[in-house]
């Protein structure tokens, strides 16, 4: 059987390994010499554990969507990251990565953030851990983000609006990856997907893990089997994806579907379904897919959702969906917006933009009566609400 575990290289297949500059390289090789060992440590785990359940609030529900299953006739269950402390599955690494950088004797952090979902992840445990945090924000996603913005200011953070490139989530990653050359000594750069260069995306992938290792747990309670039929998520960088696949990538009978972002449709130019339309190549220190000219240019990605509106994709990704391990699905702007009026009616749950990527899919396949399928629910609406005010009577009208 093919294993979906990192190889001693920091490679999943062709995908992955760290591609950064000398500068970084030991630091680099110096993560991936002790991130193991660090996040192993019962001591680490212990108060790793503790902050999840009593900072985050976890474990999160697993919750059977009744009406839903109705509708579509079978079993479905929405796993609630979305009630997690700062509303999103975001905070599980951020925690995880700052507690590793404390250890490391780290006094500084930088992130870079598009929507800002990640930035304020980061703020707020560097303010728990009373740290000097510095977030690189694109200057569009700063004008179009501003409660974040605000947000992470009042946690303590210095936000860096990036005037370079588009000015959005790519050129902010290349100002993080700069400011840390400069400062490779003191600074830990949290980085907020399963992307970069080895270790980062098996250290996220892990982080987050902790939403599976729930989903195995509430399920045979709930069902009396540990596995799903399906296991459904979306796909920014992949870190929620990780995490909700982790524990069942090597259970062949549980079937893994990804919903990428297709914008305004794979042909419109106007997309950011990186495995349906990338192709290989290097992208912020690892190799995978990347949407790209023939050339190599980078392709300015388009998605309704900031979150998804990203170029490359994790290489854990990249290689289950060419291993076909996952099934991936392009959704569009459209179809994830019907899925969120239609979910927010029917479950009183009013979904961030991206997880309704996910919940689309439901439109998509069809299951069996006795299937069960579990949604990951990675983060709530309210940071949306301008979008869906704005567009509400368009899809609201019957
Ligand atoms: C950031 C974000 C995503 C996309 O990131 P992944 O790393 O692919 O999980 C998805 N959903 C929400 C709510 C987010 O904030």
């Amino acid at each position: 059987m093919k294993s979906f575990n990192v190889n001693q290289d920091g490679y999943y297949g062709r995908f992955g390994g760290a591609y950064v500059p000398e500068i970084l390289r030991a630091n680099v090789e110096n993560l991936k010499e002790i991130y193991l060992r660090e996040l192993n440590d019962p001591a680490f785990q212990a108060e790793f554990r503790e902050l999840l359940r009593d900072y985050v609030g976890r474990p999160s529900p697993l919750y059977y969507a009744r009406r839903l299953s109705e509708k579509y006739g079978t079993k479905i269950y929405l796993k609630r990251e979305d009630l997690n402390h700062t509303g999103a599955h975001k905070i599980n690494n951020t925690i995880g990565q700052i507690l590793l950088a404390r250890r490391m004797g780290k006094k500084r952090i930088i992130a870079e953030t598009g929507a800002g979902q990640h930035g304020v992840a980061t703020a707020t445990v560097c303010a728990l851990m009373n740290m000097e945090c510095v977030v690189y924000m694109g200057a569009t996603d700063v004008k179009r983000q501003l409660s974040n913005v605000e947000k992470m200011e009042m946690l303590g953070a210095k936000v860096i609006a990036v005037e370079s490139g588009n000015q959005t989530l790519k050129d902010a990653v290349n100002e993080a990856i700069q400011d840390w050359c400069s400062h490779p000594r003191d600074t830990y750069y949290i980085i907020g997907s399963a992307v970069g260069p080895h270790p980062y995306p098996d250290m996220v992938a892990r982080f987050q893990s902790v939403i599976s290792e729930e989903i195995r747990k509430q399920l045979l309670e709930k069902e009396g089997r540990e596995e799903p039929d399906y296991v459904i998520a979306c796909i920014g960088g992949g870190s929620n994806a990780a995490g909700a696949f982790y524990h069942f990538l090597d259970s062949s009978e549980v079937k893994l579907i990804a919903a990428e972002a297709a914008g305004k449709g794979l042909e419109s130019g106007e997309s950011a379904a990186t495995i349906h339309l990338g192709s290989e190549g290097i992208i912020h220190g690892s190799r995978t897919l990347v949407m790209q000219t023939p050339d190599g240019q980078v392709i300015e990605p388009y998605s309704i959702s900031a979150g998804l509106d990203y170029p490359g994709i994790g290489p854990l990704q990249a290689y289950m969906a060419q291993e076909k391990r996952s099934e991936v699905l392009a959704i569009t702007d459209d179809e994830a917006l019907r899925a969120v009026y239609s979910i927010t009616k029917m479950e009183g749950i009013i979904p961030a933009l991206e997880s309704a990527h996910a919940l689309a899919v439901l439109e998509r396949k069809t299951f069996q009566p006795g299937d069960i399928v579990v949604i990951n629910l990675s983060g709530r609406g309210d940071k949306d609400m301008q979008t869906y005010r704005q567009l509400k009577a368009a899809y609201t009208e019957q």
